[in-house]
């Protein structure tokens, strides 16, 4: 008997791990994925999906190792199983390189990734603009294999799913005992949460086979990401920005810059390109409250807000999620009395 009732709003990358989580930990909860789109017309669908992160300001650096550990470690079982061709999850080796050496040399995941050390003067010679490098092995997780993958996993677990649009979390009061909170960007109509604004972010998807190895830039705007089936090349980092067409001006930049760090790709052939709007936010908001809505007060747990490393957090900041859950149930009975 199913006797508490969740709802998990959003189906991103984030609210599917999310509802894995909660369902596979809680089987005595009911669990409703609940979103107005699924996979594959998500933002999680289109990112590139590689493990990689950038520092936020105000969240403790022993959780933001945990959140990266967390995925990095869930991914790699999955990347050295038989359901990686399913699943879309690779690992993927390559370069990452700066024209400055940067102020921390070593980023906080190094330690979480394979191999990860400088690269040689040897090897930056093939980037005459670039004089300081890392090499290491990581993972790519190309969403629009890994969200169908990770839903059917979900229904495994006895799982709902639901398509639709809500417009305020009022709607949900009477139907479920806790809300997770995880709609990226559409928080901040849905809560109305307006530190979350969008970075849009333009790729094009690219047929180069030889291509084995990523290139990214440090300064995060230009990366030749190598997939299962294509190149995922880009890119644009335009805060505030909300256009979600394709932008020709943008398309040229991105291949002059990324033809610039691998000649080869000149002769590649464009196979698509595609836009998505990042769910930015100075620190992502993993956290709960209780949130009074008409006749009663219901737990709501957070956790939107990744940016520009939705894909590379989202099993570690889901278990945080779960965690909050679990305390959301503890306090339930208390919450009744009052
Ligand atoms: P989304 O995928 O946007 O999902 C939000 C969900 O909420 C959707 O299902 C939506 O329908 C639902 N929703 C919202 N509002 C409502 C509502 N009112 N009612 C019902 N449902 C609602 N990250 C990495 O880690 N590595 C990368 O290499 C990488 N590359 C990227 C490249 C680009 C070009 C872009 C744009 C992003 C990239 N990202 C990358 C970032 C990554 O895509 C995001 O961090 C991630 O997709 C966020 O996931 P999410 O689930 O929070 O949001």
């Amino acid at each position: 008997m199913k006797n508490v009732r969740v709802v998990v709003v959003g189906a991103g990358v984030i609210g599917v791990s999310t509802a894995v989580c909660i369902a596979e930990a809680l089987p005595f909860c009911s669990v409703t994925l609940l979103a107005d789109k699924f996979s594959p017309d998500t933002t999680s669908d289109g990112a590139a999906g590689i493990l990689f992160a950038a520092k936020f300001p105000d969240i403790p650096l022993e959780r933001q190792k945990r959140w990266f550990k967390d995925t990095f470690d869930h991914l790699l079982a999955i990347a050295q199983s038989q359901h990686s061709p399913e699943a879309g999850v690779m690992l993927s080796s390559g370069w990452q390189i700066f024209k400055e050496v940067p102020a921390e040399r070593k980023p906080f995941w190094a330690e979480s990734v394979i191999g990860f050390r400088f690269m040689t003067e040897e090897e930056l010679k093939r980037f005459p603009d670039h004089k300081f490098g890392h090499a290491f092995t990581t993972l790519k997780c190309e969403c629009s294999s890994y969200l169908p993958w990770l839903e059917n996993r979900f229904r495994k677990a006895g799982g709902h799913v639901e398509q639709r649009t809500i417009n305020s979390l009022q709607e949900l009061s009477n139907s479920y005992d806790i809300i997770v909170n995880c709609s990226g960007l559409g928080s901040r109509t849905l809560v109305g949460d307006s530190q979350v604004y969008p970075v849009r972010g333009q790729v094009l998807k690219m047929e180069a086979p030889w291509l084995q190895h990523f290139i990214r830039d440090g300064d995060g705007k230009t990366y030749i990401y190598p997939g299962m089936h294509s190149v995922t090349v880009g890119g644009t980092r335009q805060e505030e920005d909300w256009r979600l067409h394709v932008d020709e001006g943008d398309t040229d930049s991105i291949l002059k810059r990324c033809s610039r760090l691998e000649p080869s790709l000149s002769h590649g052939k464009v196979l698509s390109k595609w836009v998505g709007l990042r769910p930015s936010r100075r620190n992502p908001r993993v956290e709960k409250e209780l949130v009074q809505l008409p006749g009663r007060r219901v737990p709501v747990v957070h956790n939107y807000g990744h940016g520009g490393w939705g894909v590379t957090l989202a099993w570690g900041t889901a278990l945080d999620a779960l965690e909050l859950v679990r305390q959301c149930l503890q306090e339930m009975p208390l919450q009744a009395k009052l």
